[in-house]
C-alpha cells in the first residue's frame, strides 16, 4: 500500500525531524489532569497525587510482530498502543499517557507515518490517553514502533500475578484464539495475492477474526465492570501470548496449580468454522494462539455470584495446590499437562 503511485509521497528528509515531530504530534490534545506538560520540552511531567503509577513498555518490529503486506499502518498505530494499554488494565489500573517512539527508513513517505499517527490519535482519543512524548529516529530495515504506557492506580487496588489461591475461579474475558486464526486467513490471502495479484481476498466470512487481528481492543471495560461489580481480582494477567503461557505464568507467581476446562473455553463461531476450515484443533489455537489481549484473573469463589450473569466473563478453571499441577481437563475428561511453549518470535 505504500508502494501506490496514485498516493502522496512527501520525503522525510523535506521536513527535518523537529519538522517532523511537530506535524505528527500537532493533533494530540491534553485530556488528562495528571498530565502537567506534554510534548515540547525535554521531558513530560506528570501529576498522580496519592496515586500508584503504573508504567510498561513494549516494541514492535517490522518482520517480527506485524507484517506491512496486510497490516494497514493506521491499524498499526491503533495496535501498538492498545498492546501497552491492556499491560496497564492488566494491572487492574487506568492508562493515562503514551509515549511514542518510532524508527523509520526512507522507504516511508511522510504519508506513511501520518497513517501511523492516524491510529495512534484514534486510540488515544477512545481510550482517553494523553501522547505526551517519544523520540524519532531512522533506521536501516525497516519501520520500529515503541509505545510506553503510564497509568495509575489507587494504592492497594493493584492486581499482580501473584495472588491467587487454592479454590480460586480462573476467569477469561471475551472469547480466545480470534486473532490467531485472523492472522492465518491473512497469510494465506498474502500466498494466493503473490502467485495472482488480481485476485481480490474474499475476507466476508471471516470479518471477526481479521479484525481481531489488526484491529483488537484493550479491555478498559472489564476493568471498569469488576470496580462496579465490587470484585477485585486476586491475580490478573493479559492475554497477549495465548492462555496456556498465562495461566503457568499466573501459576508460577501464585504457587499453585490448575484445572482449565476445556469445554468452558470461549471461542467466536467464526473461530470454530474458520478451525474446521484450516484443519486445526480450536483448544490448540485458543491454547497457544496469542494476541487476544483479553484478562485472564482469578477470583475467589465468594464473588461468584456478582460475576456470573455477566455474558463477556467466562469461568474457565479452578486453582488448585501447588502440587496438583496444571492440566487441561479436555472434553473425554482426561487430564493433559500444559507445558510452557517456546518463544515463538525466536522459534521461528
Ligand atoms: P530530545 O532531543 O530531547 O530527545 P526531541 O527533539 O527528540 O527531544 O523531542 C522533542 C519533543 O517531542 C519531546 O517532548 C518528545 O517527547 C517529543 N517527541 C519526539 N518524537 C516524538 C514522537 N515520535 N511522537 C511523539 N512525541 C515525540
Ligand atoms: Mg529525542
Amino acid at each position: 500500500m505504500i508502494e501506490d503511485k496514485n498516493q502522496q509521497r512527501t520525503q522525510l528528509s523535506d521536513l527535518g525531524e523537529f519538522g517532523l515531530i511537530d506535524h505528527l504530534t500537532k493533533n494530540f490534545k491534553v485530556k488528562q489532569t495528571s498530565t502537567i506538560k506534554s510534548i515540547g520540552d525535554d521531558a513530560a511531567v506528570l501529576n498522580f497525587k496519592n496515586n500508584n503509577v503504573v508504567v510498561s513498555t513494549d516494541l514492535l518490529v517490522e518482520g517480527v510482530h506485524f507484517d506491512l503486506s496486510y497490516m494497514p499502518l493506521k491499524h498499526l498505530g491503533y495496535k501498538a498502543v492498545i498492546v501497552n494499554l491492556s499491560d496497564i488494565y492488566a494491572m487492574n489500573a487506568t492508562a493515562t499517557q503514551v509515549t511514542v517512539s518510532i524508527a523509520v527508513s526512507n522507504r516511508f513517505p511522510l504519508e506513511a507515518l501520518e497513517a501511523v499517527y492516524a491510529g495512534i490519535e484514534t486510540a488515544a482519543k477512545i481510550y482517553n490517553v494523553d501522547v505526551v512524548g517519544g523520540d524519532t529516529t531512522s533506521s536501516k530495515t525497516g519501520l520500529l514502533i515503541s509505545v510506553t504506557a503510564i497509568g495509575e492506580v489507587e494504592p492497594s487496588n493493584e492486581v499482580y500475578r501473584n495472588g491467587a489461591k487454592p479454590n480460586d475461579l480462573l476467569v477469561v474475558s471475551g472469547d480466545l484464539g480470534g486473532a490467531y486464526m485472523g492472522l492465518q486467513v491473512l497469510e494465506r490471502e498474502k500466498e494466493v495475492y503473490k502467485v495472482n495479484p488480481n485476485n481480490q481476498p474474499d475476507l466476508e466470512p471471516y470479518t471477526y477474526i481479521v479484525e481481531r487481528q489488526l484491529k483488537p481492543e484493550a479491555r478498559k471495560d472489564v476493568v471498569k465492570l469488576l470496580s462496579d461489580l465490587k470484585v477485585k481480582p486476586t491475580a490478573m494477567i493479559d492475554v497477549s501470548d495465548g492462555l496456556s503461557s498465562e495461566i503457568l505464568h499466573l501459576c508460577k507467581q501464585s504457587n499453585v496449580g490448575c484445572d482449565l476446562y476445556e469445554n468452558k473455553i470461549p471461542l467466536d463461531p467464526q473461530v470454530i468454522s474458520t478451525c474446521e476450515e484450516f484443519n486445526i484443533d480450536s483448544t490448540t489455537v485458543a491454547l497457544n494462539g496469542g494476541e487476544d489481549y483479553e484478562l485472564l484473573f482469578t477470583i475467589s469463589q465468594e464473588d461468584y455470584p456478582k460475576i456470573k450473569a455477566n455474558p463477556s466473563l467466562t469461568v474457565i478453571g479452578f486453582m488448585r495446590e501447588k502440587e496438583a499441577g496444571v492440566h487441561l481437563v479436555t472434553r473425554a475428561e482426561t487430564k493433559v499437562e500444559i507445558k510452557a511453549q517456546g518463544w515463538k518470535n525466536f522459534n521461528a
